[in-house]
């Protein structure tokens, strides 16, 4: 489907006939699932290849599908320049960009390109469900809640026409209804909606997709979602790729603790540094034993970041709690969590979490 190299300068192309721009040389490793390519000035991380490769098997088990059934894709990393230089969009808002199974961009791990280049709904479907997807299967852990639960009904006939502006919450408000679907219904209704609808479709052929698919109307299952509940039998799927990371013991049964630097040549590191960029993440999960209240205290350095988010049912539920130096209580339920670090892909930044029980802060 596609030769060893030449990917990034047909996706230009494609894009715009006329532009000249030459593509920079690129080193490139191929992967089992991906091939994985950079400017030479830039310098991933030890992880990052790995971890950008294992993300396809990761994503096929999340959509129910083998990762053999996924396109074979290509990621690039690309200096700020040459990303602008390469990229379709006008209005240089995004940082990385996708055509076909050729998913590129200026930071050396977007998951969101990744996930629409291994989705052949992206190819000819409606922009909500294809972005929607995206999101679902990736979401940004900023702390907060997860995705943007609200009505998802104005945008579900925007297209890729529309300008960004005018459709403010499509990305968050589609991964939050998609991962509803995914949780509730399974993975195999939704791809069949999002294969079956075309980038035209009306919003009447949308409901009648919809209602077909699911044997629900449209509107009740967007108050069944805007209902704020986690019903019954919901999956954790979709999960963070965060929630595959390797799971760290409690030092003791009521105390975790954790402290690592970031080492951009540690084969857990994910990131990289390079042009303006310099950034890199460590994931590491660990089960929380009991329901109940938690002290949660950052150990790392004052602008390394420490996010602890859920791997239980209902994702689009989801509140995902930035740790802080400073200790705060915070209620977690008993189960398997994320705690992923972020910090300066050059500087070796100090990370660390600690967590402990607190049965005096119970109701
Ligand atoms: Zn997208």
């Amino acid at each position: 489907m596609m030769g060893p190299r030449p990917a990034l300068a047909c996706l230009a192309a494609a894009a715009h006939l006329a532009c000249a721009c030459a593509l920079p040389p690129t080193d490139e490793v191929h992967g089992e699932h991906l091939d994985y390519a950079w400017e030479p000035a830039l310098t991933p991380c030890a992880g990052t290849i790995p971890s950008m490769d294992a993300f396809i098997p990761f994503a096929a088990a999340e959509l129910g599908l083998r990762p053999e059934d996924l396109p074979r894709v290509t990621y690039t990393w690309l200096s700020e320049d040459a990303y602008y230089a390469q990229s379709p969009d006008d209005d240089f808002v995004h940082t990385g960009n996708f055509r076909l199974a050729h998913a590129y961009g200026a930071a050396p791990a977007i998951l969101h390109e990744l996930a629409h280049a291994i989705d052949d709904g992206a190819r000819s479907g409606r922009r909500f469900f294809i972005e929607g997807l995206a999101e679902a299967l990736t979401p940004s852990l900023r702390g907060g809640p997860r995705y943007h639960v609200a009505d998802p009904r104005p945008f579900l006939t925007a297209t890729m026409a529309d300008d960004l502006d005018a459709i403010a919450g499509l990305y968050g408000t589609g991964g939050a209804f998609v991962a509803y679907l995914l949780a509730v219904h399974g993975p195999a209704p939704f791809l069949d909606l999002h294969r079956r609808l075309g980038p035209a479709s009306t919003e009447s052929r949308i409901r009648r997709v919809f209602a077909d698919v699911y044997g629900n109307d449209l509107d009740a299952e967007v108050e069944l979602f805007l209902g704020d509940a986690c019903p019954a039998g919901a999956t954790a799927v979709p999960q963070p790729y965060a929630c595959a990371a390797p799971t760290l013991p409690w030092r003791t049964p009521t105390e975790f603790f954790d402290t690592r630097a970031i080492a951009c040549d540690d084969p857990v590191t994910v990131g990289g540094h390079g042009d303006a960029y310099a950034s890199a993440t460590v994931a590491v999960t660990l089960d929380v034993p009991e329901d109940g209240a938690y002290e949660l205290r950052a150990l790392g350095d004052r602008d390394t970041r420490a996010i602890l988010a859920s791997c239980g049912p209902c994702p689009w539920l989801a509140h995902d709690t930035a740790i802080e130096p400073t200790p705060a209580i915070a209620h977690l339920r008993a189960g398997r969590h994320a705690l992923v670090y972020t910090g300066d892909a050059r500087a070796l930044a100090l990370a660390g979490a600690q967590i402990v029980r607190s049965p005096t802060f119970d109701e």
